[in-house]
């Protein structure tokens, strides 16, 4: 699954899975997901982390405007059978480091487009292992990391001091 999208739209549902709580609920491609038990679902964390219940209400708006409240009782563990037009629900964070060795500043040029983002979302290091820097999250975020106990994110720690930069990490 590619997970990394430039783009932000609304949560549009790309794929409803046969045999799924979502198919039997009648949701369908194009169906777009507001809230989950009452609140916005941010991101992809958010939704993971809040589908994890046995108990949900969700408020889904159908292509023609009606919006529909859906409750919906499951196993705690169990799927909806959802799957997002973006698969993290929000545009992937980049990096705001400058570092002087930047491999991606270094990349020749007339490569594909997404080559030369620099992703640094801890969102995607928890979900695909890719590595972060935490220079860009916020306290907020922080505080979400520690709130949904969000294990492992792969942080790189890079020093400017010379004998460090020698030594063997083994
Ligand atoms: S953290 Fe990585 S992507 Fe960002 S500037 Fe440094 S080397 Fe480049």
């Amino acid at each position: 699954m590619e997970l990394i999208d430039l783009k932000h739209g609304d949560n549009i549902i790309s794929k409803v899975l046969q045999g799924s709580i979502a198919e039997e609920m009648e949701i369908e491609k194009g169906d777009v997901l507001l809230t989950i038990n009452g609140k916005p679902v941010k991101d992809i964390i958010d939704y993971l982390f809040m589908i994890s219940d046995e108990y949900l209400e969700l408020e889904i708006r159908k292509p023609d405007g009606q919006i529909w409240v859906l409750e919906i009782e499951k196993d705690y563990d169990e799927e909806l059978g959802l799957e997002f037009r973006h698969p993290i629900m929000d545009h992937a964070r980049n990096c705001r480091n400058k570092c002087v060795f930047c491999f991606i500043d270094q990349l020749p040029e007339g490569m594909r487009e997404t080559l030369y983002f620099k992703d640094d979302d801890s969102r995607l290091s928890f979900l695909q292992g890719n590595f972060v820097t935490l220079t860009n999250v916020s306290e907020e975020e922080l505080q979400r990391m520690v709130d949904y106990n969000i294990s492992p994110i792969n942080v790189s720690i890079h020093t400017t001091n010379p004998q460090l930069r020698v030594k063997n990490a083994r």
